[in-house]
């Protein structure tokens, strides 16, 4: 063996301990959180995969089309030059070459890396400029950042030096490699080219080597580990939180890095800093403290801060949850911030689930520490005492229903249960919107009926406020009396009780069939029992987060409102959405700075529509006041059943709809 070899043989061993040793480390690390199960349908995991990275689909998703094209030649870059790094370092020791696979194909490879060359280039010059030049406001110039990109600028150079060098010295002239030629004309009369070969050789493979050692010291790491964190994503609803047992749960939530779980960090090191979820959350567009990049940075760093601490038995550790700002923490402010959008989910690339975190520290706030906004502590103590925030009392929350002789369950059963939720029962603004609803239902001869007095909040705003146990207290009352009754379908008014009744609660063992009121209104009108006169109205449709986000519902309403309005689109609809600031009881509560809704309400206005049509009571409520407070009262905001029942065609002879 040769001193090169035997050289080349040392630097390769030692960077694959460094690079082991960083892997053996982190499965320690991870070895202290709590179990999850995500190894269900690991062939379909396995494919999404495949086809969510080598499609490179995560990072072209939302219209990111240039830091996509960038990232797209990036990975595809260092799949197309790994071979060549294969045979750079096998080679000289066991002899590899690519040659096995005959001419065609070993040509094919070596125009693809010279291509790919030239499009890294392209990109590393898209990406300085991003960085230095445009400078996004939600991503940061750390050093890291940087360094990957100088590295991969060395990468580039240094492999096209050494081949062009090899060509020069063979004395050929291969045209499968234009750009290796191109470069290699340059330097056929450069002196001591066996030098310069090896100095490329060198500088390529230290370069080459440190990048597998830096990356999983690093931020980069996710270079590695979004591989994984894709595989185990969420497979479930995305509108579903993870189900508590009270009973046998010693402790709820979420205050220390032991108790999230080993897919919560995997999400920490899978974060590509690329800052979607910042630059999506309705949050931290009206600058309120919380920034969703940080709850999954502030895991990162707790595991890494405390990890090595309760491995060595030391009980210093520091808390997640702080007033203290800083990089270990999260104040409950932050917490409290959050509308639940579901945005930062949507918009991340390697699917970090940012809000399970956030709830299960609400959770620990409010069911281990009493600690909680006084709004919220009011709405709670309603909600246990009426089954409804506001505290009506509970004997009125049949009252609607009734005046419009709609049957109970009781009384009569029928096909559909219509859940009116809390702001269908007793808001005055709604009622309308399920007034017209309801006329609609019984102009179509629908069988329907409702829960009257035994109906009670779905439990949703409890849930994500982070209280489980009036969550679950609530949910199995309705659970009780669905079952009592025999329902087997439910059609809900509001999005947030659709989620949480279609998602939730199977998980305290109510399964029922679940439609959103625009589902229905949608099926009538293909089965021809409405039929719809456009009025012309120039009109948007706000698409709210807890039916488009969160359950994939963006047609059915649109299908809806085309067939009666002149339909356009907000800059920001369907998966793209604006929050209207009132999820997770965000609506009961005091907001600090620039409204959310008026943040909204401005990018309605700049669309010069005088017609908002909503599909959630929340949207309803938060949007009007939008409108007030921008004095732009002429908007009206309707709900989709006001906006059909102004314009279906009813055949007044039959008193039935054509
Ligand atoms: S759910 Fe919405 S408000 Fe909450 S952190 Fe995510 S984007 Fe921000
Ligand atoms: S959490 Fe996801 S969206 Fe947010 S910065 Fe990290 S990778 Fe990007």
């Amino acid at each position: 063996m040769d001193i090169f070899t035997l050289a080349l043989i040392i630097v390769f061993a030692i960077a694959l301990i460094l690079f082991f040793l960083r892997i053996y480390t982190l499965y320690k690390y991870f070895r202290i959180g709590r179990n999850i199960n995500r190894f269900d349908q690991a062939g379909k995991r396995f494919l999404f995969m495949l086809y969510d990275t080598l499609s490179q689909a995560c990072s072209r998703r939302h219209k990111n089309y240039y830091p996509g094209f960038t990232h797209f030649i990036f990975f595809w870059g260092f799949i197309l030059l790994f071979p060549s790094i294969m045979e750079l370092i096998l080679g000289p020791i066991i002899g590899f070459s690519w040659e096995f696979l005959g001419t065609p194909l070993y040509q094919a490879l070596f125009f693809a890396q010279d291509a790919i060359v030239v499009l890294i280039v392209i990109a590393l010059a898209m990406a300085f400029y991003r960085r230095y030049v445009i400078r996004p406001y939600y991503i940061e110039n750390s050093f890291d950042a940087l360094l990957i990109l100088i590295l991969v600028t060395i990468i580039v150079i240094t492999i096209t030096g050494y081949k062009a060098f090899q060509i020069a010295i063979a004395g050929t002239y291969p045209a499968y490699m234009p750009l290796s030629l191109f470069f290699a004309n340059l330097v056929r009369n450069v002196p001591d080219k066996t030098f310069w070969l090896y100095f490329f050789y060198w500088f390529h493979l230290g370069t080459i080597l440190f990048f597998l050692v830096y990356i999983p010291y690093s931020k980069h790491m996710h270079l590695i580990a979004s591989f994984p964190n894709i595989f185990f994503k969420n497979n479930g609803p995305r509108g579903e939180l993870s189900y508590v047992d009270l009973e046998k749960s010693e402790k709820i939530g979420v205050n220390d890095i032991r108790d999230l779980t080993w897919k919560d960090y995997l999400d920490g090191i899978s974060c590509t800093e690329c800052g979607r979820c910042t630059q999506n959350c309705p949050a931290y567009q009206t600058e309120k403290p919380l920034n969703p990049k940080n709850v999954i940075h502030t895991v990162k760093y707790s595991l890494f801060h405390n990890a090595p601490l309760i491995l060595e038995g030391k009980n210093d550790t520091v808390p997640l949850i702080s007033e203290k700002q800083d990089h270990l923490s999260i104040t409950p402010e932050e917490l409290w911030a959050c509308t639940t959008c579901g945005s930062c989910i949507e918009h991340c690339p390697v699917y970090n689930e940012h809000l399970q975190k956030i709830v299960d520290m609400r959770r620990y706030l409010v069911m281990n520490e009493g600690s909680m906004p006084n709004e919220l502590a009011d709405a709670f103590k309603n909600l246990e005492r009426t089954g409804n925030p506001w505290g009506f009392p509970s004997v009125k929350r049949g009252s609607l229903a009734k005046s419009k002789n709609i049957k109970t369950f009781k009384e009569q059963k029928a096909e559909y249960l219509l859940f009116m939720g809390c702001m269908g029962a007793y808001d005055s603004r709604y009622r309308s919107a399920v007034e017209a609803f309801i006329e609609i239902l019984n102009k179509c001869g629908i069988s329907f009926a409702t829960l009257g007095n035994e109906e009670t909040c779905c439990g949703d705003m409890a849930r994500r406020s982070g209280n489980e146990y009036l969550f679950q207290t609530l949910a199995k009352k309705n659970i009780d009396a669905m079952k009592k009754y025999g329902v087997e379908k439910i059609i809900t008014m509001c999005p947030h009780g659709y989620n949480t009744i279609k998602n939730e609660y199977p998980q305290l063992g109510g399964n029922f069939k679940v439609y959103h009121y625009t589902e229905i209104l949608q099926m009538l009108l293909r089965d021809g029992k409405i039929r719809l006169k456009s009025s012309g109205e120039r009109a948007v449709y706000h698409d709210p987060c807890y039916l488009g986000r969160y359950n994939g519902i963006y047609d059915a309403p649109r299908e809806i409102l085309e067939k009666c309005t002149y339909l356009l689109e907000l800059e920001k609809s369907r998966t793209e959405s604006f929050c209207c600031g009132g999820g997770s009881g965000r609506f009961l509560m005091e907001e600090k700075g620039k409204r959310i809704n008026e943040e909204r309400g401005r990018q309605i206005v700049e669309k010069g529509v005088n017609l908002v049509a909503v599909a959630c009571p929340i949207c309803m409520l938060m949007l009007e006041d939008a409108m007030k407070s921008l004095h732009r009262e002429d908007i009206s905001i309707k709900d989709i059943s006001e906006i059909i029942f102004k314009n279906i065609e009813i055949n007044t002879q039959k008193d039935e709809i054509i």
